[in-house]
């Protein structure tokens, strides 16, 4: 027994998946459709975004914002789990990418609740708080240019309602975060971890899922 999270072996990994992954089709289709791409890696990995439409159920997300769409496969899983009112304001700057994905949302039958935006995502959601919009929000998941986590981390703290949830991927960084930072990407990541773990606006947990999940709930 051990109190200490388990390194994941291949056969560990396996496990957990053949024990527990439950996809739509439509899901499997896109990771399948997504395979080959050149950027593949960025995609979450499956049994994160079933943990993901676990929160956004959880938390009774309606309204929710997702920051860095790519061919879809997150919007995807947290969109199965919101109820049939449910929305993601999608905010990607490629058409490209997200192109891939749009079949697979309209296979699954969710395209109405995806309302894509491309834009830059601080323009996107700058002009939802400038509509008036703060507050309106459940659940945010954050998955864009590293670079600009901090202004999306902000800009999502004063979307979200009290209560509502901000999802934080990658914060572990493929473990670089707890080296000396050897990139912008790194030194932001850093530089995040470290103001959100004493960010009293927030719970916190950082969750070594995938490539790092940090969970903030806005208090
Ligand atoms: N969540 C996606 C998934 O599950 O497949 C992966 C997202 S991928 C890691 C990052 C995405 O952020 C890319 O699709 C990229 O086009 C987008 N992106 C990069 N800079 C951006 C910006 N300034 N505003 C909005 N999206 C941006
Ligand atoms: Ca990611």
């Amino acid at each position: 027994m051990s109190n200490r999270t388990l390194n994941l072996t291949d056969p560990l990994y396996d496990y957990v998946l053949a024990h527990s992954l439950r996809e739509h089709p439509a899901q499997t289709a896109l990771r399948d459709a997504t395979r080959g791409h050149e950027r593949a890696t960025m995609q979450i990995a499956p049994e994160q975004g079933q943990f993901m439409a676990m929160l956004a159920k959880l938390t009774g997300a309606r309204n929710t914002i997702e920051i860095g769409v790519f061919t879809g496969y997150s919007a995807l899983s947290v969109a199965l789990a919101l109820p049939a009112d449910g929305r993601i304001l999608a905010c990607d700057i490629s058409d490209e990418y997200t192109r891939i994905g749009k079949p697979f949302w309209a296979q699954a039958g969710v395209a109405d609740k995806i309302d894509l935006q491309l834009a830059p995502a601080l323009a996107t959601l700058d002009a939802r708080l400038a509509a008036g919009e703060a507050g309106r929000y459940d659940f945010a998941f954050i998955d864009a240019d590293k670079i600009n986590y901090d202004g999306y981390y902000e800009r999502c703290l004063r979307l979200v309602r009290p209560g509502g949830l901000i999802v934080i991927d990658n914060t572990l960084w493929s473990g670089r975060v707890a080296e000396r930072a050897d990139s912008d990407d790194t030194a932001a990541l850093q530089a995040l971890n470290l103001k959100l773990h004493h960010d009293e606006r927030i719970d916190l947990s950082l969750l070594p899922l995938g490539d790092g999940l940090t969970l903030a709930r806005r208090r």
